[in-house]
């Protein structure tokens, strides 16, 4: 008899929508949680039953484990799913969802504290036989200590933060010089990100490719892996692309790269879902970069090309099922994601949050849209302004790349600015189609991508953007006479429909 029967998503946008969509095919039961801010976000709708957690900032809501585990425990919930973010790779609340009762679905406590902290998780990989990116494993307590560390690994050398993560806190060094500079600006991000400002420092690898390896392990001592995903496509170190398999993998490095994934997730004692990163150098030699101890953002490709429901898998080893398979299994045809923002490549990426008044999304023939927002939703100012994700399938990487140009056309947002224009150029981007793409790939392609590499078609695009925010400010300027003359807005069908609780007494 399974144990879970109910699921709390302590998360918001796509990832809970992801996860519930999951749960109600398997009939499970679930409960969303929410900010003030969120009150009409569609993984509110999505749920059976929804509960304010606090106010709009995430430090007063979705990071509340109180709040949270009280959620739970009212809605009669017996497991707690993470999404990613947000709680996603807090060991502490692993053991109050433990100590309340409630089933994490995700790996255990030790597991993501021996992983959690990039020092720590380098040293156990080294003891575990691991090879991981050339560097310390442990912080360095001066500056002084650092920069000699870096003249014995050579410039130039990556500065990390050591409790870092969505690629914050990071410092490239280019020579000595530079080093007593980048040492406190790097301190200092750690400190204001991450509240701990321990910074250590790597090799820096010369235009390296990021592939990861899935892994899944059950409670009864079986992990394997699932293939690959390529995510060399990145604006800041953060992906913008994914797809698997990678263009750049022969089947003996998949094998291998796989083995020494499932292997540095066994020397930790993992279960369920996880991801190990590597780094690929050029003459393609991998080293071990980091463990996400959660689903990953990118997990619909692999869901793709093995035809497995990564979320299904999740609740059924939480449940102490044994994984479905036990060998590895080999992709099948070619798919890619895109991460659609709600922001302006034009304005170095600034978010633009805001109402979208028009909504048209792709459908046809192996085309996913894990979204979050709905026509007439205002994305909100305060969370990540990742608004869908994109992914398609097709048996070949030209015709997967071909089917995302389709879908990326048929993709409609109006009212927001997104960089959906910028994704269609990077399908049509040479170095994109020739599928040896590095992590500078975007930097380097940036100007073409936005079409700024013909001084012709700069000035038409500058005018073109001076007439079309003259346009826009006219007509915003008469919706708002006519939303204030006729403008009524009642109670939504479902706010009214009882199916929203209340936390702690706030409105
Ligand atoms: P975060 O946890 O902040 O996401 P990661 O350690 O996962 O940081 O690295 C994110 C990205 O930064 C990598 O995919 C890669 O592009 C770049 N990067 C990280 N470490 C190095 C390194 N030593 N050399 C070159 N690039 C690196």
């Amino acid at each position: 008899m399974p144990k879970i029967r109910k699921v709390l998503v302590a998360n918001r946008g796509e990832i809970a929508i992801r996860v519930m969509r999951t749960c109600h095919e398997l009939g499970i039961g679930t409960v969303a949680v929410y900010s003030e801010a969120d009150r009409d976000a569609l993984h509110v709708r999505q749920a059976d039953q929804a509960f304010c957690v606090g106010p709009a900032p995430s430090r007063e809501s979705y990071l509340v484990q109180d709040n949270i585990i009280a959620a739970a425990k009212k809605a009669g919930a017996d497991a707690i799913h993470p999404g990613y973010g947000f709680l996603s790779e807090n060991p502490n609340f692993v053991r109050a969802c433990e100590k309340a009762g409630l089933i994490f679905i995700g790996p255990p406590a030790s597991s993501m504290e021996s992983m959690g902290e990039k020092t720590r998780a380098r040293a156990h990989m080294v003891k575990a036989g691991v090879p991981v990116v050339p560097g310390a494993t442990e912080p360095f307590p001066t500056a002084e200590a650092a920069k000699a560390f870096a003249a014995s690994v050579g410039y130039p050398v990556m500065l990390k933060a050591s409790g870092g993560g969505g690629g914050k806190g990071m410092r490239k060094v280019e020579s000595a010089a530079d080093f007593d500079s980048a040492w406190r600006a790097a301190k200092s991000e750690a400190m204001n990100s991450f509240g701990n400002d321990a910074v250590y420092l790597e090799k820096y690898l010369d235009k390296p490719h990021h592939v990861e390896v899935q892994v899944f392990a059950d409670t009864h001592g079986h992990c394997i892996h699932l293939n690959e995903r390529e995510c060399s496509a990145q604006r800041r170190h953060q992906k913008v692309v994914e797809e698997t398999p990678s263009p750049i993998l022969t089947p003996q490095l998949r094998a291998q790269m796989g083995e020494v994934a499932v292997k540095a997730a066994q020397s930790v004692g993992y279960v369920g879902a996880g991801t190990i990163e590597f780094l690929v150098d050029a003459s393609r030699k991998f080293y071990f970069l980091e463990m996400n101890t959660r689903l990953q953002v990118e997990h619909p490709v692999t869901e793709w090309v093995t035809g497995i429901d990564l979320v299904a898998w999740q609740i059924h080893v939480a449940n102490g099922g044994v994984l479905p398979f036990l060998e590895p299994i080999s992709p099948r045809g070619h798919a890619i994601e895109v991460r659609i923002y709600a922001e302006d490549p034009r304005t170095n990426f600034m978010p633009s949050p805001g109402k979208i008044q028009y909504l048209r999304v792709p459908g046809g023939p192996n085309v996913r849209d894990d979204s979050g927002v709905y026509a007439g939703y205002t994305v909100p100012n305060f969370y990540d302004p990742l608004i869908s994700k994109l992914s398609v399938w097709a048996p070949t990487r030209p015709e997967a790349i071909a089917r995302m140009r389709r879908a990326l056309d048929e993709y409609v947002v109006k009212g927001i600015t997104t960089n959906i224009r910028y994704l269609r150029a990077i399908m049509e981007n040479e170095e994109f189609l020739g599928g040896d793409y590095d992590t500078a790939f975007l930097p380097r392609q940036h100007p073409k991508l936005l079409g700024e590499d013909d001084p012709a078609l700069t000035e038409v695009s500058l005018l073109a953007a001076a007439v079309y925010t003259h346009q826009r400010a006219q007509k915003q300027a008469r919706s708002l006479v006519s939303t204030t003359s006729s403008g009524k807005s009642g109670p939504s069908a479902w706010r009214s429909g009882g199916r929203f609780h209340r936390l702690g007494g706030r409105s």
